[in-house]
């Protein structure tokens, strides 16, 4: 195909148009799309600059001299880990500073108005008209105090004199818009009285309210299960075309980012490590952080080992050489030497590296290396028919389901969220009445835990989501992996003996034991799920339960977390049952998968044969609503866009 010419091209960060070379088919599709009347940003951020003031009176610095271009109609995409400083360069972008922010250097131009020196009066009138704002915690954003109504018309009103009624009948429609079931009535609710999804979706029509320029994203879907989360994206983006706004979306999700973006902006120690068309950078990376980010990411339609990043972020700017440098394997002793600069790629993006990567070297992945004949042994659990109901509910929030699981075999459940998958792991621990029988190594187990041996006691542990509430803040991690190991040995075990499993536990995690002493608050999430793994493998387990134990993790960190548990599982025959919503996950990880729908097991299967043949409508649904990086430029491939699982909508 001949090249577009300049007047399509890739618009440079820094404001040089470059010609379109080696763009893909949807890229030239969305450059067309902006027509060059539209080629002034909306938002334009130059050479950014932030720093935290710490009590000790010296600065932080964070996000060091970033550039972005937000244009009319299109969605940037703001990638990387946590920390890497992303949330905070969208905040200050929009103007908005708490009292320990420093901005140190450069300009965000709306119009002709610098929202970095504006004073806060002139900004207060326009964020929540010209700019708006969603967050990840729809919950925290809404008051439960007032009606969902009231604080609609409120916003309106603080920026149009208009009407009550008038405010009314907007906020229907509103509502409306973002599909809320009957919102008339809606109007009237409170916010305890919405679902998460629901909540997420008022917040976007709130957002949306005055009819904004700019609309920045802050993890909007995160914690959502994934039918929802792509309901949302197809929300997002049909609002974003319809309404002609400039939208930054930051994620640390790279598969979302590829499907709701037309550019890409990746994120390393505060600075823009590579910059360019969504597709071209995802498809095609050249800095060896892009690449690693995107191994990180499990695929849903290809079998392949995910790899976590080695290493940790550095908690402020690197100066002087290359920041990633200590985790890089293509480090070279001239990157260790320099600043970086900004190469431009062929595509018209930049790429913050020396020596970009190439073809192959960029996007090789790993087999699984998982065997795929299941054991033979006998089981280590038999699920059989298993029924739960919850008060005041008719339906059964597990309908009969039935599972075997042998030593080192990992199983998969999937499903929506109110599946039932949860409940079902929970009667399994013991934490929920249920009719039908679970036998455990040959012992049939009581309904409740308390009521059940030692040995089928610790030998089914739980790891739950939120490490946070199931550990004890007041405990250290060496007293948190102590006592389960305490607890389930017959005899005593001397101090010394104690301190030397704990500490072959914890490097069995890859936690180091300088942090024995520490309390879980001065933890980082990843570590913090690591030490609920160490807690849980302590007492040597014949069975692990793990609830969504990695949707709160970044993608590295969950790669991470994710070859532990493999690892662990294989090295000590542990069997593990692993809820997740995120299939994708499930498929790097487990030997067969569970899809569960309104409390019931509706198909069970080897991983790669359900994956590859789902036999019901449902599990195919399903797959298709994920995001993924590999859908490539097929017209076909899957995607959130095209996709409706039916049912409620949540
Ligand atoms: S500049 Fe060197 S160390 Fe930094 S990412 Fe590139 S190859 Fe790796």
């Amino acid at each position: 195909m001949g090249n577009p010419g300049p007047q399509f091209g890739y618009r440079h960060p820094l404001g040089r148009v470059q010609p379109c070379r080696g763009c893909t088919g949807e890229r030239r599709r969305s450059l067309r799309k902006r027509k060059s009347s539209d080629l002034t940003a909306v938002l334009d951020v130059r050479n950014l600059s932030v720093a935290y003031r710490q009590s000790s009176g010296t600065l932080n610095h964070v996000v060091e001299k970033v550039d972005l271009k937000l244009f009319a109609g299109q969605v940037l995409g703001l990638a990387g880990e946590s920390g890497s400083g992303k949330s905070t360069t969208a905040l200050a972008a929009i103007g908005y500073k708490s009292s320990n922010v420093a901005i140190t250097s450069g300009e965000a131009l709306l119009g002709d108005r610098d929202l970095l020196v504006l004073p806060r009066e002139d900004l207060r009138a326009i964020w929540g008209k010209e700019i708006a704002y969603v967050s990840q915690d729809s919950y925290g954003a809404l008051s439960p105090a007032t009606t969902i109504g009231h604080q609609f018309i409120q916003t309106i009103r603080r920026h149009f004199a208009i009407s009550h009624a008038d405010a009314v009948a907007r906020c229907i429609e509103l509502l409306r818009s973002v599909a809320i079931p009957d919102p008339e009535s809606a109007v009237g609710r409170y916010s305890y009285e919405f679902s998460g999804g629901q909540l997420q979706r008022i917040c976007i029509a709130m957002a949306m309210a005055c009819k904004p320029r700019l609309l920045l994203l802050d993890e909007p879907t995160s914690g959502l299960d994934v039918t929802t989360q792509a309901r949302i994206s197809a929300l997002i983006r049909e609002l974003v075309s319809e309404n002609n706004v400039a939208t930054l979306y930051v994620s640390h999700d790279l598969a979302l980012l590829r499907e709701c973006s037309d550019e890409l902006a990746v994120m390393y120690n505060g600075r823009v490590v590579e910059y360019g068309p969504t597709a071209a950078i995802v498809d095609r990376p050249q800095h060896p952080y892009t690449s690693a980010l995107i191994r990180a990411v499990p695929s849903v339609r290809i079998p392949a080992k995910i790899e976590g990043i080695s290493g940790q972020t550095p908690p402020s700017v690197v100066l002087g050489r290359c920041s990633f440098s200590d985790r890089c394997a293509y480090k070279r002793e001239a990157c260790e030497q320099t600043d970086i600069p900004d190469l431009l790629r062929n595509d018209g993006g930049v790429v913050k590296c020396l020596f970009p990567l190439k073809g192959q070297q960029a996007r090789a992945r790993i087999d699984t290396g998982r065997a795929t004949g299941l054991s033979s042994t006998a089981p280590v659990l038999k699920v059989s028919n298993i029924s739960c109901h919850y008060l005041f509910k008719k339906e059964p929030a597990v309908n009969n389901v039935s599972l075997t699981l042998r030593p080192k075999e990992i199983i998969g459940i999937v499903g929506e969220s109110g599946s039932g998958k949860s409940t079902l792991l929970r009667a399994i621990a013991g934490l929920q009445p249920f009719s039908g029988s679970i036998e455990f190594d040959g012992e049939v187990l009581a309904a409740s835990a308390r009521k059940r041996s030692k040995i089928a006691k610790f030998g089914i542990q739980v790891i739950f989501q939120n490490p946070d509430t199931s550990l004890n803040p007041r405990h250290t991690i060496f007293d948190l992996i102590r006592r389960p190991l305490v607890l389930a040995r017959e005899g005593k075990i001397s101090r010394s003996d104690q301190h030397d499993i704990v500490v072959e536990t914890m490097r069995s995690v890859s936690l180091p034991t300088s942090i024995l002493d520490r309390y879980p608050s001065e933890l980082s999430g990843g570590q913090k799920q690591r030490v609920a793994i160490a807690r849980a493998f302590a007492p040597k387990p014949k069975v692990v339960l793990c609830d969504e134990i990695t949707s709160a993790l970044d993608v590295s960190v969950q790669a991470h977390v994710l070859q532990l548990l493999r690892d662990l599982s294989d090295k000590s025959g542990t069997a593990i049952v692993f809820v997740s919503h995120n299939l994708a996950v499930i498929r790097s990880l487990a030997d067969k998968c569970m899809v569960m729908h309104l409390g019931k097991d509706i198909e069970q299967q080897p991983t790669e044969q359900l994956f590859n043949s789902p036999l019901q409508e449902y599990s195919r649904e399903l797959l298709r609503a994920i995001p993924d990086l590999q859908c490539g430029d097929n017209e076909n491939a899957f995607s959130p866009m095209r996709v409706s699982v039916k049912g409620e909508i949540n």
